[in-house]
């Protein structure tokens, strides 16, 4: 059964994340500052103080398409290890867009429609959020607007192609058709882009046309709220308590979706985080205030970031390529609520090719990230004995990532060691 309700982990923290701020003033910002982006039933659950929110009929029969997902034991995974910890995941990428990202587009798209907006706009990396937000305006009958990252749009024609299925209008980032754009095509006319840019776009668009809206595929609070279905049903479908749950962060929403009714229900287990060598933002980032975009258009979060210039070498798993992190997860693992680490992209695909040879799921390149710390501690426990019961997020397939695991079987895929003066360099430029 899909749960009735979002879990808002918000009230159980023992202190609440520092709020957004107004770039200019520097003081909190409002509802108000807020409304040119976003409909008023999604700001009032950013800062929502109850610990339960009810999941709208309109949604839960949409979302009846997919949900509830599949939570599998990984046995013949556990097998081909050898190890004796037991290895259940959650597989988010039955949806039609074949991620976990339809989980809060849906109610997004709904809300939206709702209070009267006609079109939504967003960004969009490797086409994960893009083809998800696409697919929820068709439910709802709504326009939907999309910058996606040049470089992927060039790579994953395929993905744009879902898009435009869905009845989306797609550009390619930078592009000329906003200010933020074509300021960035003139100094830089071969831009490959970056997900900061796609969203001043995106953001340029919305806050000027007055039946158009915003929809953010990570990073905030209602975002990692809605993906808590996704818990909420492994908590009912597992037959036995993680002691470890481990998931990737891109923007923090799939792991946290995961993660945040088993911190509610079993806190003394351990959660791990899992982010990509190239843009790690957990281990390597700065916790400080920062734009969200490139342009700095965006209220400025505090949060783990790399700084909003950082443009990250193009790895293939283009939903973890964003310099910043939810501020809620930020501010959680700033408490020590959870650990984070980091892999490198060539141990990541060994690790989707082991589980699709074993298991049969081709793995997005991002939950490979996942797969292989699921994959390392399960050898840590065959050379320890224990029987520690791992839970890891599956949140996506690789159907449209096909290119880039020929690559890896042709040895030609690359590691990006990230010198520590690019980290610096990126640092400069917070926001005093
Ligand atoms: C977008 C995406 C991510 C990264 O986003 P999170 O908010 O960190 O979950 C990870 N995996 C897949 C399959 C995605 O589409």
């Amino acid at each position: 059964m899909t749960p009735s309700h979002w879990y808002n982990i918000i009230p159980d923290l023992p202190a609440p994340p520092p709020p957004p701020l107004h770039p200019g003033t520097r003081q909190p910002v409002g509802p108000d500052d807020l409304a040119p982006l976003f409909p008023m039933e999604l700001i009032g659950q950013e800062v929502s103080g109850e610990r339960f929110l009810a999941i709208p009929q309109d949604v839960l029969d949409v979302y009846r398409l997919w949900r509830p997902t599949p939570l599998i034991r990984a046995h013949r995974l556990e097998k081909s290890l050898g190890t004796p910890a037991r290895i259940y995941y959650k597989y988010e990428g039955v949806s039609p867009a074949g991620s976990h990202k339809p989980n809060t587009a849906v109610p997004q798209a709904y809300y939206n429609k709702l209070e009267g907006v006609r079109r939504l706009t967003t960004e969009t990396g490797a086409g994960q959020w893009g083809s998800a937000l696409a697919f929820a305006c068709a439910q709802f009958g709504l326009e939907c607007e999309i910058w996606m990252v040049r470089a992927s749009y060039d790579q994953k024609p395929y993905r744009r192609s879902l898009m435009r299925v869905y009845g989306a209008a797609v550009h390619a980032s930078p592009s000329p058709a906003t200010g933020a754009g074509r300021k960035i095509l003139a100094e830089h006319p071969d831009s490959t882009g970056s997900l900061g840019i796609a969203i001043s776009e995106a953001v340029e668009v919305a806050g000027s046309a007055a039946d158009t809206r915003y929809a953010l595929g990570s990073v905030l609070n209602h975002v990692l709220l809605h993906q808590t279905v996704i818990g909420e049903e492994a908590l009912k479908q597992l037959p036995e308590m993680p002691d470890l749950v481990i998931g990737c962060t891109g923007g923090g929403s799939n792991f946290a979706g995961l993660a945040f009714p088993f911190m509610r229900e079993r806190p003394e287990t351990v959660f791990r985080a899992v982010e990509p060598e190239a843009c790690p933002s957990f281990t390597r980032g700065r916790y400080a205030y920062d734009f969200g975009d490139t342009a700095g258009f965006t209220p400025l979060l505090k949060m783990h970031t790399l700084g909003h210039d950082f443009v990250p070498d193009p790895i293939h798993a283009g939903g973890l390529r964003y310099h910043g992190m939810s501020p809620l997860l930020s501010h959680m693992y700033e408490l020590g609520m959870f650990e984070a680490v980091t892999k490198s992209q060539s141990e990541c695909f060994e690790a989707g090719v082991r589980f699709a040879r074993t298991e049969g799921i081709v793995p997005a390149p991002e939950p490979t990230h996942a797969l292989a710390e699921t994959i390392a501690e399960a050898l840590r426990c065959k050379e320890s004995g224990e029987e520690k019961v791992i839970l890891t997020a599956l949140c996506g397939h690789g159907h449209f990532d096909l290119g880039a695991y020929d690559r890896y079987l042709a040895g030609e895929l690359e590691d990006y060691a990230l010198p520590q003066e690019r980290v610096d360099a990126a640092l400069a430029g917070l926001p005093g």
